[in-house]
């Protein structure tokens, strides 16, 4: 059994520490398995170049890398401030006013969102990554809302506001989002997230407008607003509406209190491999190597215990975009991964209720995951059409990676990120599984345990004009 593949996949986020064709290989050749180009920075053109490097990387690499387009959402910023800088004192009243003019240093301040027709007077808001926070005390007018700050700090030009208790009505997608969603559908995206989500109505409609513009990239909902949050059912609801979901810990610690993170985080893994879903760590898994070569021992705890809990995937931010050591930060990552995934198990969950019927494949890929284990099989091949199969079987966390195997260049892509997923693009025959695992054995991919002559592996698959995945084999190798 293959200790050498990391089953916990790495995301890093590109910026101006990885935007050259050099940084990005390197990243990927480090352990990078998926890249998030982020809208709230940068323009299209620059996420274009990037995109066309990253798959030049990946050919090269011979492997698959997923690329996600983050969408900003109702992240609402300051516009630009006098100096860049404002100090502020309890008690001041601030207006925040969304028409364009320049800020003279005074006490009116410009913000790129009208937020005088969502808020209302008495709810919270913070700024700054909730370095200062405030209320709501009146509507000014159309276009503007006063504010009283509760705190003395500052504010820097551009920085997010955080508002924990508006209901946006279902209306998430600002006009950068809709403008960003039409560009992005012509671009080589594998996912799409959207940020702030808050029911799973959000979800339904960014699926509907990337359906409209032809494209067949998955979906992810940023888990970090209180609403999101505020119930399981509503939880649920996004998590099953979605192919996925970040656990987006920054912004969620600011809306919801930090304290909140830990158990979400938890939940949203569980439920995520209940569904089969893609659950993806985010923020400040290593953000002390954002300035120095070694993690901090919390770091470290906090890789490992995501990959105990069985996440997807790790997330890097700054650490990738903005930090001094990204190539480093990934190897760290990477090597976290693997001791911790060769050192501990992750507890099984049923996706199958004792008494309830379930799909065909989830009950295929519970009998393989368990059969893998028995025999102590060295890899689980998975012929995969649409991705389902291989989702449903990395939904079982088994120990054994899975190398799945499709004709379709964007399923091979998004099972980049899936646990203990390696997908190959190979043209169809009905033993395409078999013959990959040969082909993996000869380059020297897969390797046989000391001592033994023949892979053991499990083949799963299916004829698209039955039933779909139907079928378990063992085949030595
Ligand atoms: C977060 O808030 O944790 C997050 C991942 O979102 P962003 O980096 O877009 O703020």
């Amino acid at each position: 059994m293959s200790k050498l593949f990391k089953r916990t996949k790495i995301l890093a986020t590109i910026g101006p520490a990885t935007n050259t064709a050099e940084k990005i290989e390197e990243i990927i050749m480090a352990g990078a398995n998926g890249c998030r180009l982020n809208c709230s920075h940068g323009s299209n053109e620059e996420r274009d170049q990037q995109i066309k490097w990253i798959r030049e990387a990946a050919e090269k690499k011979g492997r698959s890398v997923a690329i996600l387009q983050d969408l900003q959402g109702p992240k609402i910023r300051l516009g630009f401030l006098k100096d860049n800088h404002l100090d502020l004192k309890a008690g001041d009243e601030v207006i925040l006013e969304s028409m364009e003019f320049e800020h003279d240093g005074g006490l009116v301040v410009p913000v790129q969102y009208n937020l005088a027709e969502k808020v209302k007077v008495g709810e919270p808001i913070s700024m700054f990554d909730g370095k200062i926070k405030a209320k709501i005390i009146e509507i000014v007018s159309d276009t503007a809302i006063k504010i009283r700050v509760e705190n003395d700090g500052f504010i820097m030009s551009r920085k997010g506001l955080n508002l924990p208790d508006t209901d946006f009505g279902g209306d998430i997608l600002t006009p950068k989002d809709l403008a960003d969603i039409e560009y992005g559908a012509g671009c080589d995206y594998d996912y799409v997230s959207l940020s702030f989500v808050q029911r799973a109505s959000d979800i339904l409609k960014l699926k509907q407008l990337l359906l409209s513009y032809g494209s067949t990239a998955k979906v992810i909902a940023k888990i970090e607003t209180k609403k999101a949050i505020e119930s399981d059912e509503n939880l649920e609801e996004i998590v099953k509406a979605s192919d996925g979901i970040m656990v987006a810990r920054g912004d969620m610690a600011v809306e919801a209190g930090a304290e909140v993170v830990p158990i979400i985080q938890r939940r949203l893994i569980a439920l995520c491999r209940e569904h089969a879903k893609l659950c993806i760590v985010a923020t400040q898994m290593l953000s002390s190597m954002v300035d120095n070569l070694e993690p901090t021992r919390a770091e470290v705890s906090d890789v490992a215990t995501a990959v105990v809990q069985g996440a997807d995937v790790v997330m890097l931010s700054d650490e990738t975009a903005n930090g001094k050591y990204p190539v480093e930060t990934v190897k760290e990552m990477k090597k976290v991964i693997l001791y911790t995934q060769n050192h501990s198990r992750i507890a099984p969950i049923s996706k199958l209720p004792v008494g309830e019927t379930s799909e065909i494949y989830d009950a295929i890929s519970n009998a393989a995951a368990r059969m893998a284990e028995k025999i102590e099989a060295d890899v689980i091949v998975c012929q995969t059409a649409s991705g389902a199969t291989a989702m449903s079987m990395a939904a079982e966390r088994p120990n054994v990676p899975i190398v799945s195997v499709t004709r379709n260049p964007r399923v091979a892509n998004q099972l980049a990120l899936i646990y203990a997923n390696s997908a190959f693009v190979r043209t169809y025959s009905e033993d395409f599984g078999y013959d990959l695992a040969r082909e993996l054995k000869e380059s020297g991919y897969l390797k046989t345990e000391e001592g033994k002559k023949d892979l053991v592996a499990v083949i799963v698959s299916g004829d698209k004009d039955k039933v779909g995945t139907d079928t378990i084999k063992v085949r030595w190798v």
